[in-house]
């Protein structure tokens, strides 16, 4: 794998210092990078880690002397997202939780929501079994205090695998080949945490869970990078127990709860957190089933679908908007939850949550809708009915490209309680720092978002009337097959427009996407005060396979643009004017 081709040189960051796309200028480009040739240096938040991550955790790593380490957003996430893909990828596996003092009902809390078969044994007041007595496939947990590996009361952990959770890092891991993992705190200055680590010796499973953290996003914000000195690490001591409370964080809460009319929220360091988080809730042995309605995000279908890497492929079955039948019928008592996009990425297709909600309520079944194309300036999903709504704040509510963040937003009753106590536990805060930088992006929000509308509306007419163009999904549209419903439902139809080209053979296509497009950013994300541009499927749906996207409903040269709030679009309008003016097919091609 090359890392130096001089294709990296088109692929910029977007949104500054920290932000959270870049530039994807050629398909070349992204073909390369999805064909594994080499990584793409600036990505997207989830999809690529940025540099400075990346130096963060090969410092972790080198001063701790295993060969890898990732970073999540607490200590108790990283343990928790390297607990279950452990305990899940052999079914029965067991978890030998090891601990010397009396253990608090937190952590009886926090383990039982691995959902592994767990077995507690006190050091020094029990007998320590022989290491015979463990199959090889049980976990040991040891429960840890300080850094020091010497000082563990298991020098050899016979058949099991054994994992240390400390609320340090250790001085080096190389000399003590029994420890597989180990995973503690990150500190900034003042010593409180801002994150944690796993730190692994077995390159399948952290490859395994590097791919699992793009998914379920228990991420650690790139802005702390700056704040955790590799050099200073090793001074990290407690794991904060209290959540943060800051203003900003109250300030977001009742800006959302009005917005929403909600009773509460919760902050997440990601949208997919929010919406792993509702489905590790809400998901049990008893009620496996998971019922989607309408082409949903990427990686949301992938999590509710069941990702391959667990070993487990989830019950789930897939809904058509606006097929109420089938979701009567799909409904049964082994569903634990029907989830929907509001209007979907990227086709636009919006559902009757009046009418959704009424089937689900009189099942008993949570209906979970993800609200981040409309936002709560076009709809509110709990006035409708719904349980929960779920967002990315990284899209419109920050439109500067330089925030990553999730939410979900609720009534009380039981399903807030549940929800609360695994944020607590699972420490799953959205770090101070990005709250700061949403707070001070919401001011304009009302105003930002009606100018989204306009504009999107705008681009969608204009694509619509384009003789280059075929197809254009968007529900503002009155030929699309859920205007009739975005009529009754939203207050305006958001700016996210799937279009395709009538020649889109692939020469025809790579000229149009490689070529100039005016102030229009070729990078993918949404929600950005700045229009973008990108190529979808190949972005979102790459290894797909043609069978796989007619399933999805659209083909694989599906564009995608994220339409922003831009005063004037003319400029916008001329560069898409200009992209399009090669869409035609030249002489000779076919
Ligand atoms: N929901 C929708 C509709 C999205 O488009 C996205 C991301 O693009 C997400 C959820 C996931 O949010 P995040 O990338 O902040 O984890």
């Amino acid at each position: 794998m090359s890392a130096t081709s001089p294709l990296l040189a088109l692929n910029q960051p977007v949104g500054g210092e920290f932000g959270i796309t870049a530039e994807l200028p050629t398909l070349e480009l992204i073909h390369s990078f999805r064909e594994g040739k080499f990584p793409l240096r600036y990505g997207y938040y989830r999809h690529v880690d940025h540099p400075k991550l990346k130096v963060l955790q090969e410092a972790l790593a080198e001063q701790c002397g295993v060969p890898h380490a990732r970073l999540f957003c607490s200590a108790h996430a990283a343990l928790y997202e390297l607990l279950r893909l452990l305990a899940h990828e052999r079914k029965g596996r067991r978890l030998i939780v090891l601990h010397s003092g009396e253990l608090t009902p937190e952590w009886h809390e926090r383990l039982a929501l691995v959902q592994a078969e767990c077995v507690f044994l006190r050091l020094a007041v029990e007998p320590l079994p022989e290491a015979s007595e463990w199959s090889r496939h049980d976990l040991l947990l040891l429960l840890h205090k300080g850094s020091d590996p010497e000082t563990l009361p298991l020098q050899e952990a016979g058949r099991g695998t054994l994992l240390v959770c400390s609320d340090a890092l250790p001085p080096s891991l190389e000399n003590h080949p029994h420890i597989k993992y180990w995973t503690a705190p990150i500190s900034d200055a003042q010593g409180a945490e801002i994150g944690g680590v796993v730190l692994g010796k077995v390159d399948r499973v952290m490859g395994e869970l590097h791919e699992l953290r793009k998914q379920r996003g228990a991420i650690f914000s790139t802005r702390l990078t700056t704040q955790a000195n590799p050099q200073n690490l090793k001074s990290v001591s407690s794991i904060s127990a209290a959540l943060t409370a800051s203003v900003a964080h109250r300030e977001i809460r009742r800006i959302f709860t009005e917005m929403d009319n909600a009773e509460d929220a919760l902050l997440y360091p990601s949208g997919m957190a929010a919406i792993t988080m509702i489905l590790d809730a809400l998901r049990t042995v008893e009620r496996p089933k998971i019922i989607m309605i309408g082409t949903l995000y990427t990686d949301t279908y992938g999590l509710l679908r069941g990702s391959v890497l667990e070993g487990t492929t989830l019950d789930w079955e897939w809904v058509s908007v606006g097929d109420l039948g089938r979701l009567e019928h799909a409904i049964d008592d082994r569903t634990a939850l029907v989830f929907t996009e509001t209007i979907t990425n990227p086709l636009g297709d919006v559902s009757d949550l009046w009418a959704v909600s009424e089937l689900t309520r009189r099942h008993r079944i949570p209906l979970v809708v993800d609200n981040t194309l409309a936002t709560p300036f076009n709809c509110q999903p709990l006035a409708c009915g719904a349980d929960l709504v779920v967002y990315s704040t990284a899209k419109h509510f920050s439109g500067s490209n330089a925030h990553r963040g999730g939410m979900v937003l609720f009534r009380e009753g039981a399903l807030a309680d549940t929800l609360r106590c695994q944020h607590r536990l699972l420490n799953m805060e959205l770090c101070e720092d990005e709250a700061s930088s949403l707070r001070g992006c919401l001011t304009d929000f009302p105003e930002r978002m009606a100018q989204f509308n306009t504009n999107g509306l705008r681009v969608a007419e204009f694509l619509c009337q384009h003789p280059a163009v075929k197809e254009v999904h968007f529900p503002g549209l009155p030929n699309h097959p859920s205007h009739a419903v975005s009529q009754r439902l939203l207050r305006g139809t958001g700016s996210v427009i799937g279009w395709t080209l009538h020649h889109d053979h692939p020469e025809s296509f790579q000229a149009v996407y490689d070529g100039l497009w005016g102030p229009i950013l070729k990078a993918p994300t949404l929600g950005s005060n700045t229009t973008l541009m990108c190529p979808y499927a190949l972005v979102a749906h790459y290894h797909a396979t043609d069978e796989e996207l007619l399933d999805l409903g659209f083909p694989r040269t599906l564009l995608r643009i994220a339409v922003g709030c831009e005063s004037n679009l003319n400029e916008v309008l001329a560069g898409l004017q200009t992209a399009l003016a090669r869409a035609f097919p030249q002489p000779g091609q076919g």
